[in-house]
């Protein structure tokens, strides 16, 4: 089924919110083009460090972009799950591809989350669906690394008229973008964790490269450095404290589809090792190579990786409209721990994938190398740094008893 028809097939547009159920079954479809269009480009986006454009104009024919919008602002009103399921499949394909995804959804999901009942912000989520925007993130700032809840540019008001000067350390396809969604200190007044979250498209920005992107893996996201300077409208500040925003949707849909993400390249790097130990196997009449024994490992860890995410999904959906079940103990510290967990079983996996080839895993070229995927995944305990997650949930965990029961 193509799009057009995916479309057609949905409840008509005059359906409310409350009657739509989207039309699922075209997302698989969909988003194995967008990963065949990542995979033929992933090995020259790694080599160039440039953006994986064929992917993304992919995703954009596709309508990927937009598919978590509602359907009564032109999406198709995709739910965590099926976003989540296309960042694991874009991550088998190329990781650079899925973590821009991955990172685009998260800026869509404050937007429906936060932005519906704004005018602003509805007008930009039927420009998402429209016109297939692609959305980025600018968190990091200065030496501040990956310290979220502290902001140190704030936002100048002149009137209805805002303004914000930005050293922006990291902006992933920032070059590439069609908008931003930014946090920033509320006022000049304000503290550095007194914050909002706006969001701002390319006709009121502009961005002065300040530092390039020449790293060991991750090198298509090409998250450079940038001087953002921005004017618009007061507007633009989503009506809701970024405090609220972070806890009910920025860090569990950021690191569900992060997770997904990296769980997909890890599944990648245990497919290649799956074909070598068949391989191997075949040739020596059926014995099993020394390796088996670590390609049964990385199977392990991609299980386990699997379910501390879906595990999370679940309770992500069964409570995304619960504002206190989501501001709760438990669930910000289980949401934290699952970026820290997935983020050590995805590497765990392709280390275990690269051992089980041997020499062919750690050669770069050849169908058994994990080179990429390993420079890939190793990108994930340092993406938002899994000490600094350890040391502050450790006020939070001392709070919590210890559970009495399997199931408590
Ligand atoms: C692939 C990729 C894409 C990214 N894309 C973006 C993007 O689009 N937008 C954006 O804004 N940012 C982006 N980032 C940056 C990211 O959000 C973090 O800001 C960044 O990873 C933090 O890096 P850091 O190690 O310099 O900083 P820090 O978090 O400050 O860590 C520095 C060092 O200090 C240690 N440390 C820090 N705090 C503690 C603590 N409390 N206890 C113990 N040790 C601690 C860490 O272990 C680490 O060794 C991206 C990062 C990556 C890897």
């Amino acid at each position: 089924m193509n799009v057009q028809e995916a479309r057609f097939r949905s409840p008509s547009a005059a359906a409310t919110s409350e009657q739509f159920i989207p039309d699922r079954s075209s997302f698989p479809q969909r988003t194995a083009s967008v990963a065949t269009a990542a995979a033929a480009e992933a090995e020259e986006v790694d080599r160039d460090a440039r953006f994986p454009k064929a992917a993304i104009d992919a995703a954009r024919q596709q309508r990927l972009l937009g598919v978590q919008i509602p359907l009564e602002f032109g999406g198709d009103g995709a739910s965590i799950s099926d976003i989540t399921d296309m960042c694991y499949t874009l991550g088998r394909a190329c990781a650079s591809t899925a973590m821009i995804f991955a990172m685009h959804q998260t800026k869509v999901a404050c937007l429906v989350r936060h932005g519906t009942g704004s005018k602003w912000h509805e007008t930009l989520m039927r420009r998402v669906a429209t016109e297939q925007l692609l959305l980025a993130s600018s968190t990091t700032e200065g030496q501040n690394g990956g310290n979220i809840r502290f902001s140190t540019a704030a936002v100048e008001h002149a009137g209805r008229e805002i303004s914000l000067v930005r050293n922006a350390t990291v902006i992933s396809y920032g070059a590439q973008a069609d908008g931003i969604v930014t946090i920033a200190r509320r006022a000049n007044d304000a503290a550095g964790s007194d914050q909002v979250l706006l969001a701002i498209t390319r006709d009121d920005y502009t961005l002065e490269p300040s530092l390039e992107w020449e790293t060991l893996g991750m090198r298509g996201t090409c998250s450079a450095g940038f001087e953002l300077k921005f004017k618009g409208s007061a507007e633009q500040i989503f009506p809701e404290a970024y405090d609220k925003i972070h806890a009910q949707t920025m860090t569990p849909v950021a690191h569900l589809c992060w997770s997904s993400a990296w769980a997909g390249i890890a599944a990648a790097a245990v497919e290649r090792a799956q074909l070598f130990i068949r391989k191997a196997a075949r040739g020596a009449g059926g014995q099993m190579p020394p390796g088996a024994a670590h390609y049964t490992a990385a199977k392990m860890t991609l299980t386990k990786l699997r379910a501390m995410i879906t595990s999370n999904l679940d309770i992500y959906a069964a409570h995304e409209h619960d504002e206190r079940a989501l501001s709760s103990l438990d669930f910000q510290s289980s949401i934290n721990l699952l970026k820290v967990e997935a983020s050590e079983l995805a590497v765990a996996t392709v280390m275990s994938a690269m051992r089980a080839c041997g020499l062919s895993g750690y050669r770069n070229d050849g169908d058994f190398s994990v080179g990429r995927h390993l420079r890939d995944v190793l990108s994930a305990p340092i993406m938002i740094n899994n000490d600094r997650i350890l040391a502050n949930i450790a006020t939070a965990s001392l709070m919590s008893g210890v559970p009495a029961s399997l199931r408590d």
